[in-house]
């Protein structure tokens, strides 16, 4: 079994963006810039951003953190993103979902300017990838696809099964893997909360992505041998084993499952990591108008 180390191949990622952002400094060129804006004080969401912001001042980005109260106007947080899409040296934008229910994320996203879009959230992104298009792809499943490459896994004529269906994760997951070329031209199976004998689907899984935040759902039994298993889920529970008094569980019952994969991704360590370098890589790609010209 071979652990696909996402900590690992994330901090040789960011040391090839620094050297490139070096370069970009070097030659007196643009340096990349990410805006995240965050609403309220959601604790989690707070975690994430902070993540996000110091993951770019660590490869030499620029950030700007906007902070906008819980009880913003929907207008107010508009015209936020009205402003950084109409300033130049912004060249990406995230805003940290959820967001308080009196507000439309759909909305929200639909007003990042398309060229902006990094989290790879606005419909015409999404379009763009269902449709082979080059776009900004949703970083998490962006991560999985730069782990499978870093690793050499075959992908070709295997078949995939991705548990879970959401925007943002699962299927963006499963057209990736079923799009032709490398990582891809696999045979895909998206399941979800109303799939039957979901138990049978995952032993027939070559390749099995979990994404649904139900803690340890996959056990042993679930999987077959030589299978690769990828574990995007993260629960928090409360552990006393931990000075923090918490620990992170993902979707996979990992000392069950391990001892039968090819490869598998740890809870933490594996797919959370590449997450982050996947939003960096989008920015300089935003930057260096590589996507949109
Ligand atoms: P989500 O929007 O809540 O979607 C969960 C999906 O799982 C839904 O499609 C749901 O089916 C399906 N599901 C739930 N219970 C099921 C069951 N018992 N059997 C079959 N399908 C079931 O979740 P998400 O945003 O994709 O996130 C999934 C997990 O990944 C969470 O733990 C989240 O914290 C984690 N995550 C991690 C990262 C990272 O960087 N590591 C990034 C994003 C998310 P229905 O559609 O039928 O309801």
């Amino acid at each position: 079994m071979i652990l696909l180390d996402g900590k690992k191949v994330s901090s040789e990622i960011r040391e090839e963006i620094a050297a490139k952002v070096a370069e970009i400094r070097k030659s007196g060129g643009k340096i990349p810039h990410l805006a995240a804006v965050i609403v309220g004080n959601d604790g989690a969401s707070e975690t994430y951003v902070a993540h996000k912001v110091k993951a770019c001042k660590q490869v030499g980005f620029g950030s700007t953190l906007v902070r906008l109260e819980a009880d913003v106007k929907e207008k107010e947080l508009l015209d936020t993103i009205d402003d950084i899409n109409g300033n130049d040296d912004i060249d990406g934008v995230i805003v940290q979902l959820p967001l308080p229910d009196h507000i439309s994320e759909e909305k929200v996203i639909e007003r990042i300017k398309v060229e902006k879009d990094v989290d790879g959230f606005h419909p015409v992104n999404v379009g763009r990838l269902f449709i082979d298009q080059p776009s900004y792809v949703s970083a998490t499943p962006n991560g999985i696809i730069e782990l499978i490459k870093r690793y050499n896994i075959e992908t070709s004529g295997k078949h995939c099964v991705v548990l879970g269906r959401s925007n943002i994760v699962g299927k963006p997951m499963a057209v990736l893997m079923a799009r032709k070329g490398y990582p891809g031209d696999a045979t895909v199976t998206l399941c979800h909360s109303r799939t039957k004998d979901i138990e049978s689907l995952c032993r027939s899984a070559d390749i099995l992505i979990v994404a649904m935040g139900r803690a340890e759902f996959v056990t042993g039994k679930m999987v077959k041998d030589g299978a690769v298993v990828i574990d995007v889920g993260i629960t928090r529970v409360k552990s006393k084993k931990t000075k923090s008094g918490w620990k992170l569980l993902g979707d996979v019952k990992f000392d069950e499952v391990a001892p039968k994969c090819s490869y598998i991704t740890p809870v933490p360590g594996g797919v959370g990591p590449m997450t982050i370098v996947s939003l960096l890589n989008n920015t300089l790609k935003a930057s260096g108008k590589e996507i949109y010209s």
